[in-house]
């Protein structure tokens, strides 16, 4: 028996899994849509999740990332239609633990699900922690919002900032060309392109602001570009 959350828009699927899982014994929550969903796994504790990827407001994969930063070993059986391999790809990548293509069998739902949570409960044999986000010393950026953490301490970041802080950590150690960042900041929606060059050097100076204080350096190398280095580094 266990706590699970079904998150499905489709209402009769969702009552009919619900029904199921509790004549099986399990103790079931259900979520309508995405933004539900991230609420109710706010709110309370769940064993196991069963997740639609089709969803109103707040898509499947998208509340599958943001859960995964916050409870990176509960266990996720995501539910995708018959021709989304992409999604199913995906999902997997995203830290979903098994999938299921819609139409599916209900035992056989039950199945996976049992076997999910077997898994899950036995330490040694627990499904894979999703690959850790790009982390440089005690620094964590959060791969699809705005945020990122020095040890547990939030850094507060403007989309830009984001950006420019992701791309260093994932090219720490390399030099990264100002004309790479602009690509970046150019390519984000709502960004309509015509980033002054010299705008760069005010959120360069801006992060190297929110990292004082951590062992991390943004050096300027002139006429290259930026690189993140870590005074630690061995
Ligand atoms: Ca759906």
């Amino acid at each position: 028996m266990a706590h699970l959350l079904i998150v499905e828009d489709d209402e009769l699927l969702r009552d009919g899994l619900s029904a199921q899982l509790m004549q099986a014994g399990h103790r079931i929550d259900t979520a309508a849509d995405g933004e539900q969903a991230l609420e109710r796994l706010q709110n309370d504790a769940f064993e196991g999740v069963v997740l639609d990827l089709g969803l109103p407001k707040l898509d499947g994969l998208t509340v599958l990332r943001r859960l995964r930063l916050r409870l990176p070993a509960l266990p996720v059986l995501i539910l995708t239609a018959r021709d989304g391999i992409e999604d199913r790809v995906e999902g997997l990548n995203a830290g979903a633990d098994d999938y299921l293509t819609k139409p599916f069998n209900r035992d056989e739902l039950l199945a996976r699900l049992q076997s999910m949570l077997r898994r899950a409960s036995l330490p040694a044999f627990g499904p894979a922690a999703p690959p850790p986000p790009p982390a440089t010393g005690s620094l964590r950026v959060d791969p699809v919002l705005p945020r990122a953490w020095l040890g547990n301490e939030a850094i507060e970041l403007t989309q830009r900032e984001w950006s420019l802080l992701d791309l260093l950590v994932r090219h720490s150690g390399q030099v990264v060309s100002r004309e790479d960042v602009l690509a970046v900041w150019q390519s984000e929606p709502g960004e309509a392109g015509g980033v002054a060059s010299n705008a760069l050097e005010v959120y360069v100076h801006r992060l190297r602001r929110k990292l004082a204080g951590s062992t991390l350096n943004i050096r300027n190398i002139r006429g290259l570009g930026y690189l993140l280095e870590s005074a630690s580094a061995p």
